[in-house]
């Protein structure tokens, strides 16, 4: 099976037009703050913040097909324009990162999903990407259980 997998953060039209209007797409208006000292997981460039830059904090519904597992949450993001994902595997700066794997069927139902120590997850997310019945995963913080990114077969 072809395990080479994307790694995607909040689409870029969507924060295009977070930063255009300076409301994201739930009402909430953006209030930038500066980063003190860093390692905030930011979704758009999916690196974690340095101290010093300019972010916020913004509402993002990470599942796309719907359904009630499309939870709405808070999400880091830098408030200006910033360059893409570096498209080459797992994130680096979340790699050293405990995190919650969690896979999603086709119709965005939820299945059994694992808690990944640092350094694990890049293992972790192609052995669940074994199950056919696997979709998506999205990868998650561990205590609050924030979306960090959501990875997907590619192709
Ligand atoms: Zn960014």
């Amino acid at each position: 099976m072809n395990t080479e997998l994307s790694y995607e953060g909040v689409p870029t039209s969507e924060l295009d037009r977070i930063r255009c209007n300076s409301y994201d797409d739930f009402g909430n208006a953006v209030v930038s703050r500066t980063s003190e000292e860093g390692g905030e997981p930011l979704r758009c460039c999916l690196t974690l913040a340095r101290a010093g830059e300019q972010i916020t904090l913004v509402a993002h519904r990470p599942m796309t097909v719907g359904g009630p597992y499309a939870e709405v949450g808070p999400v880091f993001v830098h408030v200006a324009d910033c360059p893409a994902p570096v498209a080459d595997g797992f994130p680096f700066d979340y790699r050293d990162r405990q995190a919650v794997l969690r896979p999603y069927d086709v119709a965005g139902q939820m299945l059994d999903g694992v808690v990944a120590e640092p350094g694990t997850s890049e293992t972790e997310l192609k052995r669940l990407f074994e199950d056919p019945a696997v979709d998506t995963v999205q990868v998650r913080n561990v205590v609050a259980g924030c979306w960090n990114f959501t990875v997907r077969r590619q192709g």
